[in-house]
């Protein structure tokens, strides 16, 4: 079942939200060559802590940390490990947070040192994606018009649109109703009303769509090991336009002065 949301739960909801932004703007410090995911991982846990919250991924199914960071053919659910990140490299950095018994959950796909411009643009137009859904994602439209926009504008840039793997419900559970694909067809789906709270997540391939998942049972990977990106927001979804929860605002801050 879907569950809406009061005004005050969504209060809750972006306060959870936020606090992701803020402990992803903290990577955003740290993140460079010659740092490992585990060094981020810690500081995300500590100051999620700090701030009065509980991780959201640690433990939820049994995931063994606070971050999910997938690199370079990593799509999502990369565990953190002590291996250096190295210049070229991207990393999508997935954080979820448990703060007055709501979840937030928000992700941001960092350039380490200098990508080749091929990287940087799947970047942006996964960004791009992200932003179109948003658009969509008003009351009265369907959830096939999310998908729509996400695919669409993937497709016409030439890349992969991972279907495995989607967005969500989100509220006093981390996956919630209903599912957000990011494909889809316009005016298919769920219609969206006041007070659904949904996670919008493309994870857009470089090269083809399929996805495997390798041995450790968690990372999902490009089957052509070329590389993905992933953004995720939290949205309220309102009339005419969403109200977007989560923020990059403090991520970007932090990148824009390196
Ligand atoms: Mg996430
Ligand atoms: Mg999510």
């Amino acid at each position: 079942m879907v569950f809406y949301k009061t005004k005050e739960e969504i209060e809750l909801l972006r306060e959870s939200s936020l606090l992701v932004g803020k402990t992803l703007a903290e990577v955003a410090k740290l993140i460079k060559p010659g740092v490992t995911t585990l060094q981020l991982d810690k500081i995300a846990e500590e100051f999620i802590r700090d701030n009065g919250a509980e991780p959201g991924f640690l433990g939820y199914g049994g995931f063994p940390n606070t971050l999910c960071t997938s690199v370079n053919e990593a799509v999502v659910h990369g565990v953190p490990n002590d291996k250096p990140l190295i210049d070229g490299d991207i990393v999508s950095v997935d954080c979820g947070t448990l703060m007055n018994g709501f979840y937030g959950d928000s992700a941001y796909t960092f350039e380490i040192g200098e990508v080749t411009p091929e990287i940087h643009k799947l970047l942006e137009v996964t960004k791009e994606c992200l932003n179109k859904a948003v658009e969509s994602a008003v009351s009265g439209n369907r959830i096939g018009d999310i998908g729509y926009a996400v695919q669409k504008h993937a497709e016409d840039n030439g890349y992969g649109v991972v279907r495995e793997l989607v967005g969500h419900g989100l509220g006093r559970g981390l996956h919630e109703k209903p599912e957000v694909p990011n494909y889809g067809r316009r005016g298919r789906g769920l219609k969206m009303k006041e007070g659904l709270v949904i996670a919008i997540e493309p994870m857009i391939n470089l090269g083809v769509k399929e996805v495997s998942q390798l041995e450790d049972g968690w990372t999902i990977v490009t089957k052509d090991r070329k590389p993905s990106a992933h953004f995720e927001h939290d949205v309220a979804i309102a009339k005419g336009k969403a109200e977007v929860l989560s923020t990059f605002k403090y991520i970007e801050e932090v990148l824009n002065k390196n």
